[in-house]
């Protein structure tokens, strides 16, 4: 049996402590339900990370066992240190998978790796999303039908301050009309990125089933092919080709 997907679920977990809504729905934070959905695949291995831990949680011996890092970051976004955001910079651009949600657009990380200020309009008003699937041929939609349908969740609205994604998964429509590309895909060095727009903090939205589903297939696509540094190394000029004396030759 082929070996399990390290994933680290990594969350600020401030909003789940602080925010009676929150707190109610989440009562253990975000990142332990997510984990939970990630574990009943049975193909993945899951360990979580908060903001509040001895180097958040992702010291180096944590980030080295991660193939897939997951990222739910809000209001602390700032208070990541710089070191950190070295370490995981230098583990996706070497092929550790990154899957940053909602929020965590503003993460120093995804700034980073994106090049922009990933900057949005938002209304704070609870609303409905569909999120149509762009891609059913797609890893991620895997299993997923012509859309899903989020009943309660949180309007984010172009336009979205991304590079253009190397592939659009899914764009969401809200009840004001309102558009957002909510699942875009890149990838920086050997290191697959997947930002999926859901998941604001007082919304039922990582008890959806569909949710769980893209990101139990997300973790599938973004585990890394390889894991290998970038080198600058000096080398020697190719011998010249050798032309053969069959066909048109050169
Ligand atoms: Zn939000």
């Amino acid at each position: 049996m082929a070996d399990k997907v390290k994933v680290t679920v990594w969350n600020e977990f401030l909003h789940e402590r602080t925010n009676a809504a929150a707190k109610k729905l989440y009562p253990d934070g975000m990142h332990a339900v997510i984990a939970e959905s990630l574990r009943a695949a049975g193909d993945i291995e899951v360990r979580t990370a908060t903001l509040d831990e001895p180097e958040h949680g992702l010291t180096k011996q944590v980030v080295n066992d991660t193939d897939v890092l997951i990222w739910w970051g809000d209001m602390a976004c700032h208070e990541v240190s710089a070191a950190i955001v070295k370490r995981l910079e230098k583990m996706v651009l070497a092929g550790m998978g990154l899957i940053v949600l909602h929020s965590g657009r503003l993460s120093r990380i995804f700034r980073k790796l994106m090049g922009t200020s990933c900057l949005l309009r938002w209304c704070g008003v609870p609303d409905k999303e569909r999120l149509w699937n762009l891609e059913p041929g797609h890893p991620i939609t895997e299993g997923i039908g012509e859309y899903i349908d989020l009943p309660d969740t949180e309007m984010y609205s172009e336009r979205f301050d991304i590079p253009a994604p190397e592939k659009l998964i899914f764009v969401s429509r809200f009840k004001g009309g309102d558009v957002f590309r909510s699942g875009c895909v890149w990838e920086r060095g050997h290191g697959r990125i997947f930002y999926f727009r859901p998941g604001h903090e007082t919304c039922p939205v990582f008890y959806n089933e569909d949710v769980q589903k893209v990101l139990v297939n997300a973790v599938r696509w973004a585990k890394p092919r390889i894991v290998k540094d970038g080198t600058c190394s000096n080398t020697q000029v190719l011998k010249k080709l050798e032309s053969k004396k069959v066909g048109c030759g050169f």
